[in-house]
């Protein structure tokens, strides 16, 4: 029993590690990424805390050497799916009924353990696994991990806070109870922290889950769930189903008491799963909640007065870091006449001094594409680019343009030029480290606006760079609704927990803002409660009496 008002702990930023030469947690990455590389995986799938394999895997494989598999995973299909729904649903009583700060005190226990005791397995797991450099993985696995385990209890304190009037006579509440049902979490490959939050976050508000992750980051995606366990996370409150997509969505968007979808990933798959999802609507108990987070077209739009050099910087962190494999990477750029080809001569001469390299190579800024499909995907898309000087030369080829496929999925950070602002790569999410630019006539800067506006199906992240205040508030004005996130003279990538709550719009998602209250919102159902001290006696109103 406990009555005490509590608030969540404070929750700050888990500090950024340097990893730089002659620091202890480099000596400690080093020894972990050796131990990782000396180890055979044979991950299973986790279904009501028992851990269950398949005997159909699939190996666990570094991007950057195809040579050396990390092990093997099992392969959930549709009986293990339906196993794992079975499992959520019987842990389902136990955990709602927990009160939430126990619940939270679970998740910040786990994000102890992910910035001590494992700090440095999920940083090598993230780095061997999905090919990070070692700064990309700090960021991502460790810091914004912590970051969504530590803060979210203080949004769930807010967000249950919230209460409505009450008056003398009566007692108005809100409760807050998770969704009758489960929630299916499918997470992608590029990030280990939109990973942990896809489950965390619905399990944090009562849910329990079924959560599949992308083939392409099972180790350190493994970790986080025994992480969850460690940290007291009671059985089959967070299932783990690496395998089929299709085979495991067939079985979860069919079950009646599916009661809301977390998926980040392409826009393709997300339109499916709504589909599905709309197929069988008549079949579920509740209306699904839909959340999805998908691709981006991310722009960079250099205004006239625009600061060169930390526009360069921006372009070079914000488009290659972890090979443009973000969905918030910039791959179009829109620089004024009246920069032109001056500048791009500049960001292509510092494009291709970007090193590249498998993680292991401390020096390398960029490693591998995450797979084949990826690498044989964007390729096509630099061969139709042709160098300076040629007859009629739609895209023209700045710096970059080759892929290395003989060791590990390498592509060159490659800067394009398009001759015309809606050529394909201006449009389509490539998900390498290509760039697109196209040089704007800055005599009108309302098209200027328009056309970035208009040009792609999505809304996501943008940055507009300018020195003149009305400049920039020309740009906040008109590409208000270009992206869910705009950066005013930085790079659109590298949002942080609690300070940029993340999401898009239009293709882009449906922009519930992971790393906010208004994430977690979606997963609870608010229940109103009125609550009369006094209550009439008399069914009749005054205004009947006789005169
Ligand atoms: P993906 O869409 O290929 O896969 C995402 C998840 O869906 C994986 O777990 C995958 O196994 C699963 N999946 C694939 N096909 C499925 C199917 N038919 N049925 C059910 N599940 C299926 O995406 P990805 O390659 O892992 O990630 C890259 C994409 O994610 C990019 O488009 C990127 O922009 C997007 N992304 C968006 C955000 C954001 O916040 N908006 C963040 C990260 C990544």
């Amino acid at each position: 029993m406990n009555d005490a008002i509590l608030s969540a702990p404070p929750a700050g930023n888990e500090p950024v590690r340097s990893y730089a030469p002659g620091t202890p947690e480099r000596a400690a990455l080093k020894a972990e990424l050796g131990s990782l590389l000396s180890e055979s995986f044979d991950i299973p799938l986790i279904i009501g805390g028992r851990e269950l394999r398949t005997g159909r895997t699939a190996p666990l494989a570094q991007p950057h050497d195809h040579g050396r598999p990390l092990g093997r995973f099992h392969l959930a299909g549709e009986e293990e799916a339906a196993l794992a729904v079975d499992a959520a649903l019987a842990a389902k009583p136990g955990w709602e009924a927990m009160p939430w700060e126990e619940r939270a005190a679970v998740f910040r226990r786990a994000a102890a353990l992910v910035a001590g005791k494992y700090r440095y397995r999920l940083l090598a797991a993230t780095m061997l696994g999905q090919s990070k450099t070692v700064h990309q993985a700090e960021i991502d696995a460790v810091c914004e991990t912590a970051d969504f385990l530590r803060i979210n209890p203080r949004f769930m304190e807010e967000l249950y806070s919230i209460q409505p009037r009450s008056s003398d006579s009566e007692w108005n509440r809100v409760r807050y109870r998770p969704l009758e049902g489960f929630v299916y979490a499918v997470s992608p490959f590029n990030f280990t922290s939109i990973a942990a939050n896809l489950a965390s976050a619905p399990a944090m508000m009562g849910n329990v889950v079924v959560w599949k992750p992308a083939s392409t980051s099972v180790l350190s995606n493994w970790i986080l769930a025994r992480i969850y366990e460690e940290a007291g996370l009671p059985p089959g409150v967070i299932n783990f189903l690496p395998g089929s997509g299709a085979a495991v969505s067939a079985v979860a968007l069919s079950h009646p008491a599916f009661a809301g979808l977390h998926f980040t990933g392409s826009t393709a798959v997300f339109n499916g799963l709504w589909r599905q999802a709309a197929a069988n609507l008549g079949s579920y108990r509740s209306y699904p909640r839909l959340v999805g987070e998908t691709g981006g077209k991310d722009f960079v739009f250099l205004d006239p007065s625009a600061d060169p050099d930390a526009a360069v910087a921006a372009l070079v962190r914000g488009a290659y870091e972890y090979q443009g494999q973000k969905c918030s990477a910039a791959s179009r750029l829109y620089v004024p006449a009246s920069l032109g080809r001056a500048f791009l001569d500049r960001l292509a001469e510092t494009v291709r001094s970007i090193p590249v390299g498998p993680p292991t190579d401390l020096r390398a800024f960029m490693c591998a594409v995450i797979d084949g499909a990826s690498y044989r995907n964007i390729l096509p898309y630099l061969e139709r680019a042709c160098s300076r000087g040629a007859a009629r030369c739609e895209l023209e080829l700045l710096a970059g343009g080759h892929g290395r496929a003989e060791e590990g999925w390498f592509i060159e950070p490659s800067l394009l030029l398009a001759e015309s602002p809606d050529y394909e790569t201006m449009r389509e999410e490539l998900f390498g480290p290509v760039l697109t630019a196209y040089v704007y006539d800055d005599r009108d800067m309302e098209a200027a606006y328009r056309l970035v506006d208009g040009t792609s199906p999505y809304a996501l992240t943008g940055a507009v760079f300018a020195r003149d205040r009305r400049a920039i508030l020309a740009g906040l004005e008109g590409l208000k609704n270009a992206a869910g996130n705009l950066y005013v003279n930085d790079k659109p990538t590298g949002a942080i927990v609690g300070s940029q709550p993340f999401g898009g719009m239009r293709a882009s998602g449906t922009n519930d803002k992971a790393g906010s209250i208004l994430n977690l919102i979606r997963w609870t159902s608010a229940g109103a409660v009125k609550e009369n001290f006094d209550p009439p006696v008399d069914w009749r109103y005054p205004y009947m009496s006789e005169e």
